[in-house]
């Protein structure tokens, strides 16, 4: 079975081969080492790999695997950690494989707008690389997660309601299978039609399926003009119901995200951006003309002054606009800051746009009935929420995890997800039965089938794994 396995040790005899194969520069069981890569940013326990390597190749990761795939050897693949459902940590030990030295830009096919990129580059180092194309990688998780961690997860953020998720923006892939074959999927080719769509398949399968050393991505022209737009609310449910009115207004936006109250006094202490302490719903708008943006910006003071919005800030200037998304950027950063005592749970549902009110209205429900401190923040635009629960002991941390529950069976019960972004990990592994029922029957036949030793990533997404 997947998950119920023990797997065998890392031994000297083994670390040498690694050294053989990798040179020993890139092979290290150094307790600092194996401490940095034994938790991610979730509030799940670190837990330590046996040995941590850097492959700087496809064929060095394939050989790699076909050794630990000999010998029963677990293997973790890491981008750079960020991730927030214990994706990337290596509950069974074994060997922790990090991408952090294969980032390097392959290739730039500026006129077919892409790019070709080692996993382990961060998407914010390779968009200021791109800068000088006039083209970006649109998604953007907020933390500079590498390209192989955000295919990985198949990871959203902010952009996601103008410019689609991960999964939208990538063309091909080098792949290694757990058995060293090494593999392409997908084509150059922006349309696709030839079989099965295998690309997919490893994009959102957090390591468990194969490995990423390789991806092109689709690139889009940096916009020629951008607005910032913030509006404020007397009641939660009137931001939201703006949010709802925007997307139905085809305007087209390329954020819409909305912060709760509580989550905006905490923001409008910092930065001179004065939020107060109701309900803020944060727009972007990209368009090629000036005059475009301009008219766009009217209607959307239309909507929010029909939705008795308290004010509207809007701006087309450039360091105005990255004034007032400033604190929306590091709202994370803001929030741990101001908790110094604390740790966070960060939840993470979507549903369809028409439920988002109604989901909203369920979590201020539940908080109030069980008199749990909470802040919600949400790229609304997608029907996406985050409710983050700091926590100091562990009877908080349970009722976090009792909320958290409740909030993900709303969200399955209004025709949503359990996870929109962060993906399963080791924290929504118990929940994708009653999401994907025989589905999940499924997805385990394929795990068998590609990995049936289970070496890639054990105990992460199957609930069987009792984490
Ligand atoms: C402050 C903050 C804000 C965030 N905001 C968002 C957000 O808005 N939207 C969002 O989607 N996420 C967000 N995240 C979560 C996180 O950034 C994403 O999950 C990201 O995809 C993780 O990338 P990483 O490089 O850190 O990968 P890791 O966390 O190291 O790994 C993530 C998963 O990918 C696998 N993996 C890594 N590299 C490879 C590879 N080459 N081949 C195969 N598998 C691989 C790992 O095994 C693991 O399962 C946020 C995190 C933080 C800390």
């Amino acid at each position: 079975m997947i998950s119920t396995q023990t797997f065998a040790p890392v031994t000297p005899a083994i670390i040498d081969q690694l050294k053989h194969i990798l040179g020993a520069e890139n092979v290290s069981t150094a307790k600092a080492d194996v401490d940095l890569h034994a938790k991610d940013q979730s509030q799940h326990e670190a837990h330590p790999a046996e040995v941590v390597i850097w492959p700087m190749s496809g064929q060095q990761t394939a050989d790699v695997l076909k050794l630990a795939n000999d010998h029963h050897i677990a293997v973790t693949p890491w981008g750079v950690g960020t991730g927030l459902e214990g994706n990337s940590i290596p509950l069974h030990g074994g060997i922790l494989m990090s991408f952090e030295r294969m980032n390097q830009i392959v290739e730039v096919h500026a006129d077919d707008f892409q790019v070709t990129v080692q996993p382990g580059i961060g998407h914010k180092d390779l968009n200021e690389k791109l800068a000088r194309y006039g083209l970006f990688f649109a998604p953007d998780p907020g933390a500079n997660a590498t390209v192989g961690g955000m295919l990985a997860n198949n990871a959203a953020g902010i952009r996601t309601v103008k410019y689609g998720a991960s999964k939208d923006n990538v063309l091909k892939m080098q792949v290694v299978l757990a058995d060293g074959r090494l593999i392409h999927v997908g084509s150059r080719s922006v349309k696709q039609s030839a079989g099965y769509d295998l690309l997919h398949l490893f994009v959102g399968s957090e390591g468990t399926l194969g490995v990423i050393t390789e991806a092109t991505l689709k690139l889009v022209p940096v916009p020629q003009f951008m607005s910032a737009v913030l509006a404020s609310f007397s009641t939660i449910a009137s931001a939201v119901e703006t949010v709802v009115a925007v997307r139905g207004s085809g305007l087209d936006p390329a954020a819409l995200e909305l912060v709760d109250g509580a989550h905006s006094k905490m923001l409008s202490s910092v930065d001179g951006v004065e939020l107060g302490d109701q309900p803020v719903v944060f727009m972007e708008f990209h368009a090629a003309q000036e005059a475009t943006l301009a008219a766009g910006l009217e209607i959307v003071q239309e909507i929010c002054e029909e939705m008795g919005a308290l004010w509207f800030k809007s701006t087309t200037d450039t360091a105005e606009r990255k004034r007032l998304w400033h604190a929306r950027h590091h709202s994370y950063e803001i929030m741990v800051r101001m908790h110094p005592d604390k740790q966070f749970f960060i939840n993470d549902v979507a549903v369809p746009i028409s439920a988002y009110p109604e989901l909203i209205g369920y979590v201020e429900q539940i908080r109030d009935e069980h008199g749990v401190t909470c802040y919600m923040i949400g790229h609304a635009g997608d029907g996406n929420i985050h409710v983050e629960f700091p926590f100091a002991n562990e009877a908080q941390h349970q009722k976090a995890m009792e909320m958290n529950g409740l909030i993900v069976q709303k969200a399955l019960s209004l025709g949503g997800t359990c996870t929109g972004e962060h993906g399963v990990g080791i924290g929504k592994a118990k929940y994708l039965p009653a999401e994907h029922g025989e589905a999940l029957d499924v997805m385990r036949d394929i795990k068998q089938l590609l990995d049936p030793n289970g070496i890639l990533n054990p105990g992460k997404i199957f609930p069987e794994s009792g984490h």
